[in-house]
């Protein structure tokens, strides 16, 4: 299988524009939830960047789980993505949702981002697989480490081995959390795969009080990349306030997991 140690043995790193996923530096992918408005996403992008992140994350796109929730600002969000790419520098991963808007996102986007709901969305994944970006795949919220392994098969088959692997927490009896974060997740797939690993603690715990120490943990796990919203102001952010770090949070973060990384 494409995505194993036995077919790659050495660790795969993802040049991206200059930023190498997977070669040791800590990856940081942040940013708000949604794009809400320019203001608000240039806001974020300048705090994520004087943080240190070498990404800015952020949906046009929005899966929600319920059709009466904010949707995304789609197109006008992704032209948004690329402003704040231009003024920063950052690396833009956004989410793609169906097959049709792939070449779409892929115009605007450095990563495609394959959101939970989308794990196992077979003609997406050969979708992605067909297009010449590099694709963040998160894990299914019901996946085991098998079929999330078999859905990087889906995309590498067609042709693109630029996969990342991210861990945004699995469903369990515990609702205390969001999710369960499966760190074990990290240890496994570094063992069974060549492939980059990063992990969202925003989605894997859904509280922003969590977030921080969990993202320390990923490091210290081997994690190669973390992926963490941040919001200017939560309290009114229109989606996934909750778990968004404020930039003050967020800077702590940095300075934390930057710390863990350097023991690494
Ligand atoms: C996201 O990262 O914006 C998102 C929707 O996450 P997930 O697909 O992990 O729920
Ligand atoms: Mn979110």
């Amino acid at each position: 299988k494409l995505a194993s140690r036995e077919f790659k043995h050495d660790d795969t790193i993802i040049d991206i524009g200059g930023i190498k996923v997977g070669e040791g530096n800590l990856t940081v992918m942040a940013g708000p939830c949604a794009v809400e408005s320019l203001e608000q996403l240039m806001l974020s992008a300048e705090v994520v960047k004087n943080a240190g992140a070498q990404f800015l994350r952020g949906g046009a796109y929005k899966p929600r789980t319920s059709p009466y929730s904010f949707q995304g600002l789609e197109e006008k969000g992704l032209e948004m993505l690329a402003a704040a790419r231009e003024k920063t520098g950052l690396k833009i991963v956004t989410e793609v949702v169906d097959v049709q808007s792939v070449p779409l996102v892929a115009d605007y986007a450095d990563v495609l981002q394959i959101g939970a709901r989308n794990m196992q969305n077979f003609k997406l994944l050969k979708a992605v697989g067909r297009a010449d970006k590099p694709v963040l795949l998160k894990r299914g919220m019901a996946a085991t480490i098998n079929e999330w392994l078999n859905a990087a098969e889906y995309i590498m088959n067609e042709g693109n081995y630029n996969v990342m692997f991210c861990e945004r927490g699995i469903r369990t009896f515990e609702d205390y959390t969001r999710n369960t974060l499966d760190l074990s997740a990290v240890a496994v797939l570094k063992n069974l795969s060549h492939l980059p690993v990063i992990v969202d603690p925003s989605h894997g715990t859904g509280v922003w009080k969590l977030v921080r120490p969990m993202a320390r943990a990923a490091v210290a796990g081997g994690a190669d990349g973390l992926m963490i919203e941040v919001h200017p102001n939560p309290m009114e952010a229109l989606s996934d306030g909750n778990q968004s770090l404020t930039p003050e949070n967020f800077r702590s973060l940095m300075g934390e997991v930057t710390a863990v990384a350097a023991l690494m």
